[in-house]
């Protein structure tokens, strides 16, 4: 019996001694010193605002493009970036989106991809009101730019091509060839993106690295990490929606049958809620973890997230307390749309509902229907793709790999003291469609300030507009 207990001793202070050594030699990498950033370029700021003041609002289909508005911003951009026009060559796909190629003097690399989009998504004729600046008065207040677009994705379009005019004046020349990729219609349907990497796939072009919008830094609600943290997209979920239906002989309410179709839909709904696809952690949350947890200044927290191969069913079940985290460790399934009934006295023959699901990598749209389907395992209930709509998860760039490290080197330049950790998005970006052609794709601009996406009080900080501008300069120089 002593002997018993003295090898459950033993073994437990051996537990203990790995996990105490795995935590504290789990440590962050060096920092470094000092930042120095380059002004903005003179006009910069008012080159912003004039792009805020054109509606550029995202058409629904080619046909609906208000091409007044687009053409003359097109015309604004030839204005203002003289140097981009006279020495890169654009290419115009589908009248809006262009390409814009600078050669290198090294033709045997692969080229960059710069991208952005331009487009913006309308505002709300009714929330108007509760702005505090017109959303397409391109305002400079209170240390901030304000606008519709002004970081969806402006932002980036516009830094780009400050960094880019700035450096040919300056007479850089790149070794490696640089593109730049600007789509007009990201917020609707993404078309430009797919036709311009149909493009690049004809002239058989591929690439070393593409950098699009998409992670940013997050300087709040990091629990025991102190430094501003650098959420660096490595990979997109998946998108399906299926559609559940039910039918059966409906009739007179007053002689309702056991079961109908509003009361079969609705089980099978409550059902596919309380019974979420199991979570688990996927390679690029667990380099996530891996990285952020070597900051970490709780000695307990950075225990358990510096030792997965013990505390990962703990640390998934911690990250499914919040929705944000949840959405990031688990193939998501929620009801979007339920439509039946005509009358209050007529049992409907027909109930159908929409569930959306978000794909973590290693999933199929195919494989969640299947788990829909065994999980509601009724034969009343149909469920069927939404067609036209799905899309497989994305693949995902390494934390190792030469994109991603060239990036983490352009973050590192404009945020001291940065963590650089990299992220699965949740939604989707144009970006996607040119995985199949580079080697890396990298979702990031370095905003800090990232409120009113899509909504009102859309504004941009100064000072995150110089980082932009900083990044994409220190990338255009990363080519030599
Ligand atoms: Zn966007």
């Amino acid at each position: 019996m002593k002997n018993i207990l003295k090898i459950i001793g033993g073994i437990s202070l051996l537990l203990l001694i790995v996990l105490i050594v795995k935590t504290v030699s789990n440590k962050p990498i060096v920092q470094n010193d000092a930042i120095s950033l380059a002004p903005l370029p003179e006009h910069a700021i008012q080159h912003i605002s004039e792009a805020i003041q054109m509606a550029t609002e995202t058409p629904n289909d080619f046909y609906q493009y208000d091409s007044a508005t687009f053409f003359a911003y097109r015309k604004f951009i030839e204005r203002t970036y003289p140097l981009v026009h006279q020495k890169l060559t654009r290419t115009i796909i589908d009248s809006f989106h262009y390409i814009y190629e600078w050669k290198g003097t090294d033709t045997s690399k692969l080229p960059i991809v710069l991208m952005a989009h331009y487009d913006v998504v309308p505002v709300e004729a009714s929330a108007v009101k509760l702005w505090h600046a017109k959303p397409y008065g391109g305002e400079v207040k209170e240390k901030y730019i304000w606008g519709r677009g002004v970081l969806d994705d402006k932002s980036s379009m516009i830094s780009i091509l400050e960094a880019t005019e700035a450096q040919l004046k300056a007479g850089f020349e790149p070794k490696q060839s640089i593109f730049l990729c600007f789509g007009g219609d990201e917020e609707s349907n993404g078309r430009g993106a797919i036709a311009m990497v149909k493009y690049f796939q004809s002239k058989k072009q591929r690439f070393d690295l593409v950098v699009d919008e998409g992670g940013e830094i997050s300087t709040e609600d990091n629990k025991h990490i102190q430094q501003p943290i650098a959420s660096v997209g490595v990979g997109e979920k998946g998108y399906v929606t299926m559609v559940l239906s039910v039918q059966k002989a409906g009739g007179h309410s007053s002689i309702p049958e056991k079961s109908s179709t509003i009361g079969i839909l609705s089980k099978a709904l409550h059902t596919i809620e309380e019974n979420q696809i199991p979570t688990r952690l996927t390679p690029p949350i667990k380099a996530y973890l891996e990285r952020i947890s070597s900051y970490n200044n709780n000695f307990f927290e950075k225990m358990k997230l510096s030792n997965l191969w013990l505390f990962e069913r703990w640390v998934l079940n911690d990250m499914t307390q919040n929705r944000s985290s949840n959405a990031l460790v688990r193939t998501t399934l929620v009801p979007t749309v339920v439509n039946s009934g005509v009358r209050d006295n007529v049992i409907p023959t027909f109930a159908t509902a929409m569930v959306n699901s978000r794909i973590l990598p290693g999933e199929t749209p195919n494989s969640v229907k299947s788990y829909v389907e065994k999980l509601i395992n009724d034969t009343n209930v149909k469920v069927s793709i939404y067609p036209n709509y799905e899309s497989m998860p994305s693949s995902t760039t390494e934390v190792n790999s030469a994109a991603f490290k060239r990036v983490e080197a352009a973050i590192r330049s404009v945020v001291k003291d940065v963590v650089v950790a990299p992220m699965l998005m949740v939604g989707a970006t144009d970006s996607r469609n040119y995985r199949a052609i580079s080697n890396g794709v990298i979702n990031f601009t370095p905003l800090t300030d990232a409120k009113g996406y899509h909504g009102i009080d859309e504004r941009m900080l100064i000072s995150d507009f110089e980082k932009c501008f900083n990044y994409y300069t220190f990338l255009i120089q990363s080519t030599k």
